[in-house]
């Protein structure tokens, strides 16, 4: 975790899209949203990787995407955790493998976790998210302290 992270309770998640139809980006964006507001159960989208200790990957892996998610995990400070987000992240899903799309993430780098589905909704990104941080180990998030 980064230790504003693990300071705030918080655990950072930043997110990229590698390609795909957008409806896991939506599903996201809901989760981040004043709706759902993620931030209620410690888990903080922020804009930078260098801010992250998740980085979660939606839509299939698109051959001009591919530096910048390298630079992404480079960028990101601390134990980085590498997250697949609906079906596409994780296997190329319905776009599966051609002259502009790689694929998905797995088998070609580790995963910490993949979570399936097209798409998942925003409940069972946040539970997803929250029960990993339980299984290894690291400080709970506890959520912000609204007034
Ligand atoms: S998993 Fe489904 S919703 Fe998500 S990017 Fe792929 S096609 Fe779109």
């Amino acid at each position: 975790m980064t230790r504003a992270s693990a300071a705030s309770g918080m655990v950072s998640v930043f997110f990229l899209e590698t390609g795909g139809c957008a409806g896991c980006a939506m599903e996201l964006a809901a989760l981040d949203g004043a709706a759902r507001d993620a931030g209620r159960d410690g888990v903080c989208f922020v804009r930078t990787p260098r801010h992250a200790d998740i980085l979660l990957v939606a839509g299939p892996v698109t051959r001009a995407m591919v530096p910048v998610l390298e630079q992404a995990w480079q960028a990101m400070p601390g134990t980085r955790i590498l997250m697949a987000i609906g079906d596409c992240a994780i296997d190329g899903g319905v776009f599966g493998e051609n002259y502009a799309v790689l694929g998905g993430l797995r088998g070609r780098v580790h995963l910490d976790m993949s979570l399936p589905g097209c798409p998942p909704s925003p409940d069972m990104i946040l539970s997803a998210i929250t029960r990993w941080v339980r299984e290894v180990g690291l400080p709970a998030p506890s959520g912000r302290r609204d007034v």
